[in-house]
């Protein structure tokens, strides 16, 4: 496994003054210092924010990814998170986007730490949401959309998906 870089080479100028980046130890980490104003690059987590949906006959509601990672594999509805954006908002709109249905949140499932070598998002907070309206079509990020009952699920990406789908099966 990879351990995650603190101080990425890549970060070479300082977003606030523009002067060159300086490795230094921080804490128990290295980053990326401005020598200049003294700003500080921290490594910040991605936050992705997904939904389980369920129908009435028990049958969970996945995408099929067209975007990277994992193109071409099922998915929970999900995006990231932006800035400043209310987390049950993110949830709302993806599952509209992608789906093309209308859900209601009725409450958080878990938050997962996804292994940083999968890409994606390495925090994954998952709602358990309730379709509202809306009519099932595939858009966005997603090339189909559709129910699956648990028994004859397709190629599933994502440890947190998996592990999500796994909860469900639990009596
Ligand atoms: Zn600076």
């Amino acid at each position: 496994m990879n351990k995650p870089n603190s101080a990425p080479d890549n970060v070479r100028f300082c977003t606030r003054c523009g002067a060159a980046m300086q490795a230094k130890l921080v804490g128990d980490k290295m980053r990326k210092v401005c020598p200049q104003c003294g700003f500080i690059h921290f490594t910040d987590p991605k936050v992705g924010v997904g939904v389980l949906v369920v129908n009435e006959a028990g049958e969970v509601l996945l995408v099929r990814r067209t975007m990277r990672p994992e193109i071409g594999r099922w998915s929970l509805p999900a995006g990231y998170l932006d800035q400043g954006e209310e987390p049950t908002v993110t949830a709302v709109r993806e599952v509209q986007e992608e789906t093309g249905l209308h859900v209601t949140i009725e409450g958080l499932l878990d938050v997962y730490h996804n292994p940083p070598e999968q890409g994606g998002a390495s925090i994954f907070i998952l709602y358990r949401g309730r379709v509202v309206g809306g009519e099932l079509k595939a858009g966005d990020d997603a090339d189909a959309a559709a129910f699956f009952r648990l028994d004859a699920l397709p190629d599933v990406a994502f440890a947190s998906t998996q592990a999500a789908i796994a909860a469900l099966r639990k009596p």
